[in-house]
């Protein structure tokens, strides 16, 4: 049976991974959707390669968001992509790495669903997974590790309360140690020197760490030294942001590729 009555219209937003950095690594179902778009918003870790999808009629929308930087107020990107997809546009947000990982965009689902909007989301491959990638080695290697952990070394002071109480690093570390599990640290650029003292209180200072600058990217660093060492090495090698750190026995095969990447931050292992 057809029905002849008009669909209603839902509005929606497509929440698009825009993956790590090289432009490669998008989905084949987030350039359709960019190129479906009739309003684009686009985070600033997004590469600019990636608008080569979009429609030549798209409106493109940059909202960059980095920390301590110049920035678009969250509240303002959340009501505008709102307003967008209320009025009719075929609007996509697109996000670094995996939409869903970090950069708020649990948020932006939440707040366009309470609103009646609905939300699509399509996975990026997150960074510290382009970051394993580019030092060559497995997060999860069974000789190594049960498992990996995701975590911010940023939390948010805004969600800070009697439920979400602030990051117990001793704890973390504790168990990351017990419990053999790599730790991979986002947004902890800014809060290496007291990421490295709180870890210690449950890791041991030889805990091998990588950091990963611009993973995926043609100007991919890496340096790595050992946990007691952590905040010299961001010193000495002026690692900067955006940067994932990994911590873990999983890279304890690395000390050949230090040696030709970074001479002076060859991996103790
Ligand atoms: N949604 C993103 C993470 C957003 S939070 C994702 O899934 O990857 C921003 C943080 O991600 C940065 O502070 C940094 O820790 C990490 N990051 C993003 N892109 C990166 C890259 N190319 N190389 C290393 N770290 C990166």
């Amino acid at each position: 049976m057809t029905s002849h009555t008009r669909p209603s219209f839902i509005p929606k937003v497509t929440l698009v991974g825009a993956g790590p950095g090289d432009p490669q690594l998008l989905t084949l179902k987030a350039v359709k959707a960019i190129a479906s778009a009739t309003v684009l918003m686009v985070d600033d870790l997004v590469h600019p390669e990636v608008l080569q999808h979009a429609s030549p009629t798209a409106r493109i929308i940059h909202v960059g968001k980095r920390g301590g930087c110049q920035s678009t107020p969250q509240a303002f990107i959340e009501k505008l992509m709102a307003q967008e997809a209320l009025a009719g546009e075929t609007v996509v947000r697109l996000k670094g790495g995996d939409p869903l990982i970090f950069g708020r965009g649990g948020e932006e689902q939440q707040h366009l669903r309470a609103q009646g909007i609905a939300v699509e989301v399509i996975n990026g491959i997150t960074a510290g997974l382009a970051a394993a990638q580019g030092l060559g080695i497995a997060l999860t290697h069974r000789a190594y590790a049960h498992g990996v952990l995701m975590i911010t070394g940023h939390a948010s002071p805004t969600h800070t309360n009697q439920y979400m109480p602030a990051i117990d690093w001793a704890m973390i570390a504790r168990t990351a140690h017990d419990c053999r599990l790599t730790l991979v640290v986002y947004m902890g650029v800014q809060t290496a020197s007291g990421l490295e003292q709180a870890l210690l209180m449950g890791l041991p200072g030889d805990t091998p760490v990588a950091v990963v600058e611009n993973a995926s990217l043609p100007n991919q660093r890496h340096a790595t030294t050992q946990l007691a060492q952590l905040s010299d090495l961001f010193v000495r090698e002026q690692l900067a942001s955006p940067a994932v750190i990994i911590i873990g026995d999983v890279l304890l095969g690395l000390h050949k590729l230090a040696a030709v990447d970074t001479p002076n931050a060859v991996l103790q292992a």
